[in-house]
């Protein structure tokens, strides 16, 4: 056996158990040895008989004196009885539905029994605890701290406990990669220890010493990573956009507010980037309305002044309508060019683009400019031509190769739809993570294959540094309203520069939130039916309703013992959700039952882009009270009128989240409320929602937020370099600042160091393949 030994070769692993191991990613022993317990049972006291109490979590180490099944009457269980004992005394132990422990266990066996003491009517005992025959070894399951590992449907613990614990002296054989001027510097202990230590420690120390060292080593090739696609950016060049103050102060000048003192900082460090030959990679981070659509639109006015076009490109059909007429009117004044491509619209605004909107038909041709100056941006609905795209599309995509259109506003369709961009200085991107996977990808490959991206977005999309040396780039900017801490940021991003608007506009009114109690919920009914006859309007956001089929996996257990990174392991497991279902339930019921007299709509995911797309216009117009939705809302969606947030099923959403929908509302000057539902009863996730009620800052939020849930829950990150984090999180931050330290260190000779170069490509082919 040694480090590449496919996993079936081990005794006890039959094809069924193989597969379920490949599920895990185990597939050979190597695997096995780099798939970590995520928490501890602590059971290493071991007590005599006569010292047990109720409530205590220990072992015994005890002789079987008697064994028998019997069934119970009552619930049909099958129940293992068993009597044990030690020099002091004895105990009654019981298992259910195991029958055949009967025959593994004898009586006169010598054994270790883990569990929690039960003070029953009839005396002390022991229910269904672990067992494990003492054998004169090193015990696995009991006895000692016990690692609990993330499992999927058809294994045990016991299982993984006993493959790897067959596979432990493998450990040895595992290379240190780490150079050993790192080690020593940074005091980490030698890989094999630490591989040992992190699955079977004897102690706490032991499992610090190994965590430590192995978070390092993850960290160290995110850094490693970060610090190597700065280098292929400083070989880049991208446009040098300089700044022309006297149109951007006039720009400034003519808006209807002042802006902040962090936007203006903002727009000055943007600005200043963009004026460099090197290409920026920038992630502006700022609170739901704290104003990033104007710093946006500023640098794109400035990259237009120098001849070169801007794109920006949002997540959703929705918030990119909205960004186009926004961007438009902040803009057209200014003459310049503004079109709108989505897969389902493709519009174009500007003083010299003409337009014939004639009721709802629309001919509009790009190829007539004229001079017709001042309409408002309009969406052209299309009409699919015989080639599956419209004229106007094709016409507005044709603009935009040809270097027509100056700025251009779309979701990913702009990816796919063979826009050739004629001289692209600056791209945006609005609320990245919440692309898709999906979109992500062809972000990627459209930036590597077509070169149609900048380079650096690549980077920032997904830590792939794709970059042809020399290449010519544009800039890139990252727009996001879920507060990233500095700490994530770095780690998601590596290379990366980082503005920050962390105030609002002046004259907001807080949000004045409340979990509301469910048997208040009437009168929450009641203050919503009166908030409808002031003129205002409501959002009500659905849970999203669990599909149960996938069935629960190994869901946390115990309390206690030694936890090694909190819910991190669950996030793998999300389980699939109907929105729609819970959506048209919802609507159901306030339309027909709660709110029979006012105009109820609702809003899913599964709605056609165009039904959305009226539905929202109802809703903005006024002509729909109560839009019922799920999270689509979440995302920059503008409705000043609406006054009311009512959230469903709130525990479902991550505080960061929540504060996103909780800026849907309060974005004028009527005093805004948000409304929280929950039915969990979860300490938990109670103390959460508490913190939220207290709680405005979206930073505080989003760390609060990291501490409990993790960053894959609260930025739903899986393409970052993230998922390769097993045992580090963002609470790491020494380990992180060493990392980057010692990534620095080595980054320029890499070559010095083989067995690190090795290990370090295979990492990168690892993340790649993802
Ligand atoms: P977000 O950062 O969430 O994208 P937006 O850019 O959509 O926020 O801005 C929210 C609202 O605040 C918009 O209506 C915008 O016009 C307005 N706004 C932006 N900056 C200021 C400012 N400095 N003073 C007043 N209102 C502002
Ligand atoms: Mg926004």
């Amino acid at each position: 056996m040694d480090l590449t030994t496919p996993i079936s070769q081990l005794t006890k692993v039959g094809k069924t158990s193989a597969k379920r191991l490949e599920k895990l990613g185990v597939k050979t022993v190597q695997d096995l040895l780099y798939y970590f317990p995520f928490r501890y049972d602590d059971y290493r006291q071991v007590l005599p008989i006569n010292k047990l109490m109720p409530g205590d979590k220990v072992t015994i180490r005890a002789q079987i004196e008697l064994i028998a099944n019997k069934r119970s009457f009552r619930k049909r269980r099958m129940i293992t009885e068993v009597l044990v004992a030690d020099n002091t005394g004895g105990l009654r132990v019981v298992w259910f539905n195991q029958p055949y422990l009967a025959k593994t266990l004898k009586p006169g066996d010598w054994v270790y029994l883990s569990g929690v003491v039960k003070g029953q009517i009839a005396g002390l005992e022991l229910m269904s605890p672990v067992y494990e025959k003492d054998l004169g070894k090193e015990t696995a399951h009991t006895a000692r701290l016990v690692p609990i590992y993330p499992l999927t449907a058809g294994l045990t613990e016991k299982q993984i406990r006993f493959l790897v614990s067959v596979a432990m002296p493998l450990c040895q054989a595992v290379p240190e990669w780490l150079p050993s001027e790192i080690l020593e510097k940074y005091d980490l202990a030698p890989l094999p220890a630490a591989l040992a230590g992190i699955h079977f420690p004897h102690n706490e120390k032991e499992l610090a010493l190994a965590t430590n060292r192995l978070k390092f080593d993850e960290l160290f090739f995110v850094q490693l990573q970060a610090n190597l696609s700065c280098r292929q950016r400083l070989k880049q060049t991208a446009p040098e956009l300089k700044f022309f103050e006297t149109e951007i102060k006039q720009f400034v000048q003519s808006l209807p507010f002042t802006l902040t003192k962090t936007q203006k900082i903002a727009a000055w460090e943007i600005l200043q980037d963009i004026a460099k030959i090197m290409p920026m990679n920038r992630l502006l981070s700022g609170d739901v309305g704290s104003g990033k659509t104007v710093v946006g639109a500023m640098a794109m006015y400035n990259t237009v002044l120098n001849g070169y076009q801007a794109v920006l490109m949002a997540p959703t059909e929705i918030l990119a309508q909205q960004h186009f007429k926004t961007v438009s009117k902040l803009l057209e004044k200014y003459k310049v060019k503004v079109a709108l491509l989505t897969s389902n619209q493709a519009s174009c605004h500007s003083d010299r683009v003409p337009r014939r909107h004639i009721g709802g038909r629309v001919e509009e041709s790009l190829s007539s400019i004229g001079e017709i100056p001042r309409l408002p941006p309009r969406l052209a609905p299309l009409a699919r031509g015989p080639l599956g795209m419209t004229a106007t599309k094709k016409s507005v995509i044709n603009e935009i190769n040809r270097g027509g259109i100056d700025v251009i506003i779309g979701t990913h369709a702009l990816l796919s739809e063979g826009v050739e961009f004629k001289k692209l200085g600056l791209a945006i991107v609005d609320e990245q993570h919440r692309f898709g996977v999906e979109q992500r990808k062809l972000i990627k490959q459209k930036a590597t294959i077509k070169g149609t991206l900048p380079d650096a977005t690549v980077g920032m999309l997904d830590f792939a540094s794709a970059a042809t040396p020399q290449a010519k780039s544009a800039h890139f900017l990252s727009m996001t309203a879920t507060p990233i801490p500095r700490s994530l940021a770095l780690m998601m991003y590596g290379d990366l520069d980082i503005s920050i608007i962390n105030e609002l506009p002046p004259g907001r009114k807080k949000i004045i939130t409340r979990l509301v109690e469910p048997f208040k919920r009437d009168k929450a009914y009641g203050f919503i039916h009166d908030q409808v006859k002031l003129g205002r309007q409501v959002f009500v956001v659905c849970p999203l309703i669990e599909e149960k089929e996938q069935g629960e996996r190994n869901k946390e257990k115990g309390e206690g013992g030694v936890i090694l990174k909190p819910l991190m392991a669950f996030s793998f497991f999300a389980t699939p959700l109907s929105e729609k279902k819970s959506v048209l339930s919802e609507y159901e019921k306030l339309s027909k039952k709660i709110f029979p007299n006012l105009r109820v709509g609702y809003l899913h995911g599964k709605l056609k882009p165009k039904e959305k797309e009226e539905t929202m216009n109802k809703f903005k117009n006024g002509e729909i009270d109560v839009l019922v939705s799920t999270s689509v809302v979440e995302v920059g969606v503008d409705v000043p009128n609406a006054s009311v947030m009512m959230i469903e099923g709130a525990e479902r959403f991550g505080l960061a989240q929540l504060h996103q929908f909780r800026g849907r509302v309060g974005r004028s000057t009527y005093q805004s409320y948000c409304l929280l539902f929950t039915d969990s009863d979860s300490g938990r996730a109670l103390e959460r929602l508490k913190y939220f009620e207290l709680h405005h800052d979206g930073f505080k939020l989003a760390e609060k937020d990291l501490a409990m849930r993790g960053p894959g829950e609260v930025y739903g990150i899986e393409q970052s370099g993230m998922n390769e984090l097993k045992l580090a999180t963002l609470m790491d931050k020494e380990i992180i600042k060493k990392a980057q330290d010692a990534a620095k260190q080595v980054v320029d000779d890499l070559e010095k160091y083989p067995e690190l170069a090795k290990k370090f490509a295979q990492w990168e082919r690892a993340v790649h393949l993802e």
